[in-house]
């Protein structure tokens, strides 16, 4: 995925209905598919670290089935660039 790096600034959505969070990419998992670990902030404040979060539009964990990796290790929700105002 085109700009993905550690220290990038994105939205963390964590579901349907949901507000954005505003993120930072920590670590890059797989750039083609564009799975990323996050810090999450929260608007009232403190954090979360979200591992292995799918890009909005990308594919999903069941898409992967990556046997080798336990689902559980997958955050739910999905990440995108931050909207331009
Ligand atoms: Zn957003």
């Amino acid at each position: 995925m085109e700009g993905l790096g550690v220290g990038r600034i994105v939205h963390y959505n964590p579901g349907a209905d949901q507000p954005c969070h505003a993120a930072i990419v920590t670590k890059v998992v797989r750039k083609d598919e564009g799975m990323v670990n996050l810090t999450t902030f929260y608007p009232g404040g403190g954090t979360r670290d979200c591992h292995m979060v799918f890009a909005d539009a990308g594919m999903t964990s069941a898409d992967v089935g990556a046997p080798e990796t336990p689902l559980v290790l997958y955050t739910s929700g999905t990440w995108h660039w931050p909207e331009r105002e």
